[in-house]
């Protein structure tokens, strides 16, 4: 495209958003961690369900201050459901870094913006158009699609060549007097019209300049160098649980290791095996301080297949009814009382949905 048809390019984009975008509530502010927390949510989830989550940590956490100065526990309770967690630790690493070391400041360029913890390029892009219109680009999913297809590019987008080249693209076409109005229209029209499957090419603003209008092309791009390999992993919880009237009794849990999938996050005892077939428990009772004979009986809850980026887990869940009470739970085990389970900080999704069914079956 000439510098000509690159104006005119930029005048139909925008006004088509004018007339077509949708009204979200961090699109109404300038507010860099408003605009920030939005992205962060947005990278997890679909944007019904992120609306509700932004309202929600939004409410709770007003400012950087406020979230900053939140406990662990109480950031991941709030982003339970969303997955990945690593998001939360990082967004609440970030807002303790800009209180300690930016004077609570948000940093107002692109490089500082870059320094936080969990932001890549997309986000910094975003936050200094957005909040700053800073003449960068903003190049996400949506992004990558509509610019491969107008220039019907096969370069792959999951690679470092791929990567820059379009970002390189992406700022030639960027209206650097109105940046910020210009990256959210790029990604709307990713997201309403450029859409994965069948764009809505005869709709489109910009089809005059794009190489792969009504062409089954479309649907191929953009190309990917090729898909992640998906790991197996097999998890066997098993839950020590004892009846009786009153339901006095107390489950070992734990926080999951820092270093592993579900940081930090509550699990019950737990044997991973690189099979799916049940376990020998020797290991894991004598982790517990427990005997066989101690087990009056088992039972077996329906299994669960719960998939994340990069690894699939088939994941059972045991419960184990003892003859006797045990009040105390070797460490790392922690002693949570049945009636607290409903308090902890967050757990897993697959957890959380066992713990709930546990409440609701045998709370007194
Ligand atoms: Fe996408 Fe079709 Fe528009 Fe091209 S013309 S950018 S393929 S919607």
């Amino acid at each position: 495209m000439n510098l000509s048809q690159i104006r005119d390019f930029q005048h139909r984009l925008h006004q088509w958003y004018d007339a077509h975008h949708r009204p979200l509530p961090w699109r109404d502010t300038t507010d860099p961690y408003r605009i920030w927390l939005s992205e962060v949510i947005l990278q997890q989830t679909r944007v019904a369900q992120g609306m509700e989550y932004y309202h929600r940590f939004v409410e709770r956490f007003p400012d950087v201050f406020s979230l900053a100065s939140a406990s662990s526990p109480e950031v991941y309770k709030l982003w339970e459901g969303l997955g990945y967690y690593r998001r939360a630790r990082h967004l609440h690493l970030a807002a303790q870094k800009i209180v300690q070391e930016m004077g609570g400041v948000f940093p107002s360029s692109y490089r500082e913006i870059l320094s936080l913890p969990g932001v890549g390029a997309y986000t910094a892009g975003a936050i200094a158009s957005f909040a700053f219109d800073l003449p960068v680009v903003a190049v996400d999913g949506n992004v990558l699609r509509v610019l491969s297809r107008l220039w019907a590019s096969d370069l792959e987008i999951d690679t470092t060549e791929g990567a820059k080249g379009y970002r390189a693209w992406a700022q030639t076409l960027l209206d650097t007097n109105h940046p910020a109005q210009h990256n959210q229209a790029m990604i709307e029209l990713g997201a309403l019209i450029c859409t994965p499957t069948s764009p809505h090419c005869s709709d489109c603003p910009v089809h005059e300049f794009c190489l792969s209008v009504h062409s089954p092309l479309a649907n191929q791009l953009p190309k990917k160098q090729g898909k992640v390999k998906v790991k197996q992993r097999n998890l066997h919880y098993y839950l020590p649980i004892f009846l009786s009237e009153s339901q006095e009794f107390w489950i070992p849990m734990r926080s999951r290791s820092d270093t592993d999938i579900w940081a930090s996050l509550f699990e019950f005892p737990l044997v991973e095996t690189s099979t799916q077939e049940p376990p020998a428990l020797e290991e894991l009772f004598s982790e517990l301080g427990i005997t066989v004979q101690e087990v009056l009986r088992q039972e077996s809850l329906p299994s669960v297949q719960h998939k994340l980026t990069h690894r699939t887990l088939e994941i059972s869940f045991t419960l184990l009814f003892l003859r006797e009470m045990h009040s105390e739970w070797k460490a790392p085990w922690q002693n949570i009382h049945f009636s607290s389970l409903a308090e902890l900080p967050a757990f897993p999704v697959p957890i959380a949905r066992v713990v709930q069914s546990l409440i609701e079956t045998y709370a007194v």
